[in-house]
């Protein structure tokens, strides 16, 4: 074997054949080198472990291979074939059309990001949306830094740092509160029990720590179901008011609509919250965002406190925002992907599906229409089912998963009893789809797949 190995060809030896020198010349000596070396890396570990392999154990074709993939975009398009919407492992909401076009037209050259166009004097970034959020979310003021996290450290940071933040128990969401509480200089006090918190906790607490801040946190993830109980935002405020504190909403979702089903900022602030932060791009619909809304005092001190020029967004994501919210006032929200997507007809959403399957019939595959239960994800509505509808494959499930995540596009698709199932919900091309599959069902049967090697529940909808 020692010899063997000693006989690897040197990544110089590679790269001077004729047909890494013509990769070389399309892709790049950086790429051509770089799929060189993982060659040769691979070849070296297949003859560490064992394999008596006749011939050159680094082939040009492989070379070749690893260069194309080293000159492909690592973050790229990818079908969602899970069934969940805001997927957040899958980059959360796509953006409308408009969005898109908005977005190539101001990232490509100059803008009027910081500038008034009317009096030529200096301008902020917040100004191209805060009308139309104030408009949209019936708020007093509002400012947007780069997402909900962000909104909340920098809120934290700029009405309580120094100070104490009253929180339920059953609110202390992982990682998001406990943790961004600390970094943001605040103090945590927890109240209540894991079901139950009455307003008499939160009062208990601030006899205890004079002026802290009331914070509720929507649970996003999770839901507490039977024996509870949690103050409404309306009796936290009246409690805010009388001790003269202030009540800061962390609520997440973005929800404009109330027929989703999530408590709206709107609806927050109407009960008497004097802050609320939400995400652009869950229930909103568009980019990724974190979204101040409130009272004009505090979204002020918030816009001047040094952490927003640390959290502040950029043009893009700007632009992208205010034509998701041109949207909503013009009465079109519905064309929005995430939520046509939540919304879409179980009886659409079959037909999308047949029409899959006798594309994939068609190429030969065995393929059945199933019925599917999608999600909405993104921490949004946790315990909500979309009934939907997909289509199973047979075959080896692992060697098909892996070969449809390869593919471009890739597609991520769900591990369902054994067998991959694509569901058709989020899935607006259901052609393209097909010849993905197609033909990554074809390289899946061209490999001998090692069962050992895969695991079966890779795939699962982490949300
Ligand atoms: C999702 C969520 C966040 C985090 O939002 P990002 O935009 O992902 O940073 C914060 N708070 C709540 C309640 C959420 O649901």
């Amino acid at each position: 074997m020692n010899e063997r190995l000693r006989s690897l060809p040197s990544v110089d030896e590679v790269l001077a054949r004729p047909a890494v020198r013509a990769l070389a010349e399309r892709v790049g000596r950086a790429a051509a080198k770089a799929a060189a070396r993982a060659a040769i890396a691979e070849a070296r570990a297949r003859l560490q472990a064992g394999a008596a392999e006749a011939g050159d154990p680094v082939t040009d074709a492989r070379v070749l291979e690893l260069g194309a993939s080293e000159a492909a975009p690592r973050l790229r398009r990818v079908i969602n074939a899970t069934g969940v919407v805001l997927h957040t492992n899958l980059g959360r909401s796509p953006l409308h059309p408009e969005a898109v076009q908005r977005v190539a037209e101001v990232a490509a050259g100059y803008s009027n990001l910081e500038i008034d166009l009317r009096t030529g004097r200096r301008g902020h970034r917040s100004a191209h949306v805060e009308p139309l959020l104030c408009e949209l979310f019936s708020a007093e003021a509002a400012h947007v830094v780069n997402n909900c996290a962000g909104a909340t450290l920098l809120a934290l940071g700029a009405i309580a740092a120094g100070g104490a933040a009253v929180v339920s128990r059953g609110e202390l969401v992982e990682i998001r509160v406990p943790e961004i509480l600390s970094q943001s200089g605040c103090r945590l006090v927890d109240v209540g029990t894991t079901n139950r918190t009455r307003i008499a906790d939160y009062a208990a607490a601030l006899d205890a720590n004079p002026g802290a801040l009331l914070l509720r946190v929507h649970r996003s993830n999770f839901a507490l179901v039977g024996f509870t109980e949690m103050p409404s935002v309306e009796d936290l405020a009246r409690l805010a008011r009388e001790r003269k504190v202030y009540l800061l909403h962390d609520l997440g979702s973005g929800a404009l609509d109330p027929g989703l089903g999530e408590f709206t900022a709107a609806q927050s602030l109407r009960e008497g919250a004097d802050l609320v932060l939400i995400s652009g791009d869950k229930l909103l619909g568009g980019p990724q965002a974190g979204i101040l809304l409130g009272r004009r005092e505090l979204v002020e001190k918030c816009r001047r406190h040094p952490l927003s020029r640390a959290l502040r967004v950029d043009r893009m994501l700007l632009a992208a925002l205010e034509a998701t919210l041109r949207l909503y006032r013009e009465g079109r929200a519905a064309e929005l992907p995430a939520l046509a997507a939540i919304h879409a007809a179980p009886d659409e959403l079959r037909q999308r599906a047949t029409k899959l399957a006798l594309a994939l019939i068609e190429r030969g595959l065995a393929a059945t229409v199933v019925e599917t239960e999608g999600q909405v994800g993104g921490g949004s509505l946790p315990l909500r089912r979309l009934p939907g509808a997909g289509v199973a494959l047979e075959g080896d499930a692992a060697a098909l998963l892996s070969e449809l995540r390869a593919g471009t596009p890739a597609v991520v698709a769900l591990l369902r009893e054994g067998k991959v199932v694509l569901d058709v919900r989020c899935v607006a091309e259901v052609a393209e789809l097909a010849s993905a599959v197609a033909s990554a069902a074809e390289r899946a049967g061209q490999r001998a797949a090692s069962p050992e090697s895969a695991t079966l529940d890779e795939d699962g909808t982490e949300v």
